[in-house]
């Protein structure tokens, strides 16, 4: 009888389907409470491990901090061409218990969604690479490169993982091509199906603002007050239009979005992109973000009581830089727009990240994604796009790897709750986008 059992069980299992499967392993993922910080991502590694094994695929935990370890495996092809990277983070962003409606570690199913932290960034995205990787070992699918399944750490906040990796194990991660996070597929409000595949992104630039000025009583004012010099920078900064630049990706970005309903006004202005850029940018503050640096006031630190004039007061700006520029160009620009003696223009000590050309829109894995949505969907808008939020994927970027983030999943939300309360995927599209992601992972790598 418990032959038997066992027999049914093992049955049972090898019948997995790839969506069954990227399901069970997203729940899974979704209970390892990799809240960063402290990440404890170790929890991640161990599981994919666990569940490679049962596949026989061998892995190794790599990394630093042994509370922080990364996973790497490898399916070996025939050595045709160079590898294929499938990579996702294993960290989420904290949350705040009290905001959201139902346990964020728990993976509850409700209304045809399943909810917890990480859900959309991105154990979604792991769940389906750990599945189709799973699915071409058992398959034994003959592949023309090695695929190589990473899961980082630290991505949500000091990129440790990849940037350990980068430095002591680059040879186990190494490839021509990198499918990642932040692509992003939606539905317009006409029905037609948008994807847009992250190929570049801008660069974190965090500045503070420094102002001095005499300390003294309220009842006394005085022109050098450092609240007054203060407000003042920050106004200049925000009221100004910073200049406009476009890469190959944003330029067809333009071009490829005005063809939807919802932004037929920009066809008009597209022949003359630059100098028409204030009015589009007033209208619209995506499209804003695309076409410039930008930069949002945060944090204000000044004072200690209502009748006394501090010396000092500073600002922390939330500078998001255009690929294009460097920090050196932006601190100078905020230098002369602010120009005022009393204010110090401070970058922010801390991690850097790299500013990178966009990964190219002419590659073998940038057509494939395209045409395998198109076969999809032939009324499906495929457009490359720069994210606003930074990824992983900078830093292999600039170790000269093609790095595509990936639209696979339909977002329900607007906006996304990436980060937000209640973080949420529907179950139909985590595995319609499983098998959709399982056919581009085909479509570059059939010898
Ligand atoms: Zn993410």
């Amino acid at each position: 009888m418990r032959f038997f059992l066992l027999a049914l069980c093992a049955i049972a299992v090898s019948a997995e389907t790839l969506e069954d499967r990227t399901q069970r392993y997203f729940i899974d993922l979704l209970r390892l409470n990799t809240s960063n910080a402290p990440g404890n991502e170790t929890l991640v590694a161990q599981y994919i491990q666990a569940e490679l094994r049962k596949e026989g695929i061998e892995s190794e935990l790599l990394g630093g901090d042994a509370n922080r370890l990364n996973l790497v495996a490898r399916l070996k092809g025939n050595g045709a061409k160079r590898p294929l990277l499938l990579m996702a983070h294993s960290d989420v962003v904290p949350v705040e218990p009290k905001l959201w409606t139902v346990p964020a570690f728990d993976a509850v199913q409700k209304d045809g969604f399943i909810y917890g932290r990480g859900a959309v960034d991105t154990k979604s995205l792991l769940a389906a690479e750990m599945a189709i990787f799973v699915e071409l070992k058992q398959k034994k699918t003959p592949l023309n490169r090695d695929v190589i399944l990473l899961s980082e750490a630290d991505e949500e906040a000091g990129s440790t993982g990849i940037q350990w990796l980068i430095r002591n194990a680059w040879d186990k991660i190494d490839a021509e091509f990198c499918l990642n996070e932040a692509g992003a597929r939606s539905l317009t409000p006409d029905k037609t199906e948008v994807f847009q595949i992250q190929t570049s992104e801008k660069v974190p630039t965090r500045v503070i603002l420094v102002a001095r000025g005499s300390a003294g009583h309220g009842s006394l004012p005085r022109k050098d007050n450092a609240v007054a010099h203060l407000s003042d920078a920050i106004s200049k900064l925000t009221k100004a239009y910073m200049p406009v630049q476009f890469n190959t990706t944003t330029r067809r970005y333009f071009g490829e979005i005005a063809k939807l309903d919802e932004y037929k006004w920009l066809q008009p202005l597209l022949p003359k992109l630059e100098a028409n850029a204030n009015e589009i940018g007033d209208r619209d503050p995506e499209l804003d973000a695309q076409m410039r640096t930008t930069v949002s006031p945060t944090m204000l630190r000044a004072g200690m009581k209502v009748n006394v004039i501090p010396n000092q007061a500073e600002a922390q700006l939330d500078v998001r830089r255009l690929p294009g520029e460097t920090k050196e160009e932006v601190y100078e620009r905020f230098r002369k727009l602010i120009n005022d003696p009393a204010i110090e223009v401070l970058p922010e000590p801390g991690q850097d990240m790299p500013a990178t050309e966009p990964s190219a829109l002419t590659t073998e894995l940038y057509k494939a994604i395209e045409e395998t949505i198109k076969k999809q969907n032939s009324k499906a808008a495929v457009i490359p796009y720069m994210s606003r939020g930074a990824t992983d994927g900078a830093f292999l970027r600039a170790k000269g790897m093609a790095v595509y983030g990936v639209p696979v999943f339909m977002r329900d939300d607007k906006p996304s709750r990436a980060h937000g309360n209640d973080e949420r995927i529907r179950a139909s599209t985590l595995r319609d986008g499983a098998t959709l992601l399982q056919k581009i992972i085909t479509a570059i790598t059939q010898p």
